[in-house]
């Protein structure tokens, strides 16, 4: 036997990588297993060298938990090490890199240390977070002098032992003799897991323990004919080693995205909308599949998030930086070996092959959405709301998906119909330009509430929009400052023939002192802080008097809800017009009644009218307005 230590600067680093990583402590096992699927994965590339000759057999990495002797092994029959091998690898290459670990994160935040702790290699050391003692067993796969087993053992002090000894089988076998503290991987579920976490989709099968199922026996029928089963214990499969990113998109129907989106979230019952195939090799190698979600809960939209792989190793679900923000809502996985991942992520951020796949990734989205649009715009039409979300979000925040976009964006009007934004501007040319030949898109954000000013533009025979989505403010903004000559005005935003200004004003039929008059006689019962009393000269067939809300006002507020804006706009009191219609025959007759009963009567009932239309008649106000219209009946 002989012993060793080995070099180091600091006196002990194994408790330091403890306290650094110990929210993350279970990634041992993720390295634990990807070591030995790349030990299988170069005996493999061997074979198809022509370097191995010998029988190949079975390759499965085999994780077994002992809660007795409170161990965790993981044993796989790759190229194994020699005695020279594991010195160098273990003892001299793996431990620098431990300690370079170290190196660069002293002195850093815990949770800085901690946000990159996930994605940098700290290998085989990790096994020291949950283990008094770690052993290998190793034979390589070479033959001849120097191929003897080995055993290796350190207690998480810089001393070693290694050792030869007998083994019979080519590979190697990793015991962990899990510490007091970490009793928690000693649980089959735990293990599962972590193990159904990280290794779902590695290349190489995984078992670990068994597992019940049923399998048909041959010949036999129950009573009622059907084949009889019984019941086998079988290893447990832990991953699936071809998944679908892997495949060709030619190879795989619509059924199998389907299947392949229910083995990613198990949990998740919702049948994803549509998927894009990632399959790049040049300038950079990605794979994968992303899916639109149907978001039937926003609350709900980033419990699946979309898993980050490295050769079908998982990596993160953390995937800011690398897929745009607006994507980032979607679900799937995608796997690129390209990704830089032991670097922070503002370092990613401005990485320039990250920024290429992150652009890779928006163009390839932005193309399948016109090619279904293309192909079938029927039924991207039918999947319109539910994606609208995302579009928009890229739109407002994300000049070149907005270009790519516009071609395939659609627009909803009130009677269900949708628009390309080119197609709704020629539909509402003719009757939607004003004076100032701007173009005026009219839009309901509550299709219920503004009824009735939806009603009075049909009439008009001008087009309404339905913009009620979450986004909808932000994303009008975005189209006004890209869509030239154009304005979005909502319905109610002012009395119709102001909606859209044609052409100089109506003659009044009152005078300017008449005019006052109705001015202070509609003060008198409004709330002053809440109304300015607006006069115009409308059309006899307009409303007599109605409320509006005017749009700048009401947008400014809107976008301080959603963060956007003046914040203190969030806190102003509501604010209305109450516009008077001069023209119309009421108000005419109104002002000429003398008797001051009646005329207060006619001003209450018409202030309640006005507050009605608009759902804000309530309380004593709606009782009062009850009695009163009984009244004028008798
Ligand atoms: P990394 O895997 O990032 O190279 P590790 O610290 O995990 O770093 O491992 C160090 C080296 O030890 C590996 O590169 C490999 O050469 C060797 N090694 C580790 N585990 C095995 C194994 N199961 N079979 C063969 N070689 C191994």
């Amino acid at each position: 036997m002989e012993k060793g230590t080995i070099q180091v600067k600091t006196e002990n680093i194994f408790p330091i990588i403890k306290k650094f990583l110990y929210s993350d402590h279970e990634i041992f096992l993720r390295e634990l297993i990807s070591n030995a699927v790349d030990a299988t994965q170069k005996l493999k590339t061997l074979v198809s060298l022509g370097k191995y000759k010998e029988e190949l057999g079975d390759t499965t990495i085999v994780v077994e938990m002992d809660q007795k002797a409170r161990t965790i092994t993981v044993k796989d029959r790759g190229i194994g090490m020699t005695a020279d091998e594991v010195d160098r690898y273990i003892n001299q290459i793996a431990f620098s890199s431990a300690e370079e670990f170290l190196k660069k994160f002293k002195g850093k935040s815990e949770d800085e240390a901690r946000s990159l702790i996930g994605h940098f290699g700290l290998g085989f050391y990790s096994t020291f977070m949950v283990s008094d003692k770690v052993e290998i067993l190793t034979k390589t796969y070479k033959k001849g002098a120097g191929s003897r087993a080995v055993r290796w053992e350190c207690d998480g002090s810089p001393e070693y032992t290694i050792d030869f000894t007998d083994k019979e089988d080519r590979g190697t076998i990793v015991t962990l003799h899990i510490a007091k503290d970490s009793d928690e991987f000693l649980n089959e579920y735990r293990i599962l897991d972590l193990l159904k976490k990280y290794c779902k989709f590695l290349p190489v099968p995984i078992i670990f323990g068994t597992e019940k199922t049923y399998e048909p026996v041959e010949g036999e029928k129950d009573e009622h004919g059907h084949e009889k089963t019984k019941e086998v214990e079988k290893p447990r499969i832990i991953n699936n080693t071809n998944p679908a990113w892997r495949r060709k998109p030619s190879e795989l129907k619509e059924e199998d995205y389907r299947v392949f989106y229910r083995e990613l979230y198990p949990a998740t019952f919702d049948e994803p909308l549509f998927n894009i195939h990632l399959n790049v090799d040049y300038p950079f190698n990605l794979t994968g599949i992303l899916y639109f979600p149907k978001i039937t809960n926003y609350l709900d939209v980033r419990k699946d998030k979309i898993q980050l792989y490295c050769n079908q190793v998982y990596v993160t679900d953390s995937v800011e930086g690398i897929v745009p923000d607006f994507l980032a809502l979607l679900h799937g996985v995608i796997d690129s070996p390209d990704i830089p991942l032991n670097v922070s992520r503002s370092y990613l951020q401005s990485d320039a092959s990250v920024k290429k796949i992150s652009s890779h990734i928006t163009k390839k989205v932005s193309d399948r959405l016109e090619e279904i649009f293309k192909n079938n715009r029927e039924d991207f039409e039918k999947k319109w709301e539910d994606i609208k979300l995302f579009i928009e979000y890229g739109m407002i925040s994300d000049e070149k998906f907005y270009e790519r976009a516009r071609t395939f964006t659609l627009l909803k009007n009130t009677e269900g119909r949708y628009f390309t934004l080119d197609d709704y501007a020629a539909h509402i040319k003719d009757t939607q330009t004003d004076k100032d030949k701007k173009l005026i898109y009219l839009y309901a954000s509550n299709v219920s509430e503004q009824h009735g000013y939806i009603g009075n533009a049909k009439e008009r025979g001008f087009d309404v929009l339905v913009m009620d989505g979450p986004l909808d403010p932000h994303f009008i903004n975005a189209l006004e400052m890209k869509l030239e000559n154009s304005h979005f005005t909502r319905v109610d935003a002012d009395v119709i023939d102001k909606l859209i200004k044609k052409e100089e004003e109506m003659p009044s039929k009152l005078s300017d002192n008449e005019k006052e008059t109705l001015k202070t006689i509609f003060e008198k019962t409004l709330d002053k802080d809440k109304f300015m009393v607006i006069l115009e000269s409308l059309s006899e067939k307009d409303p007599p008097v109605s409320i509006t809300q005017p749009e700048f006002m009401r947008r400014m507020k809107d976008m301080s809800k959603l963060g956007g804006g003046m914040p203190f706009m969030k806190d102003m009191p509501e604010h209305y017009n109450f516009v008077i219609n001069t023209n119309h025959p009421v108000i005419t007759k109104l002002m000429n009644t003398n008797e001051n009963e009646e005329k207060d009567r006619m001003t209450k009932q018409l202030k309640d009218l006005a507050l009605l239309s608009q759902q804000m008649l309530t309380g004593e106000d709606l009782t009062n307005f009850v009695k009163r219209s009984v009244e004028i009946l008798l």
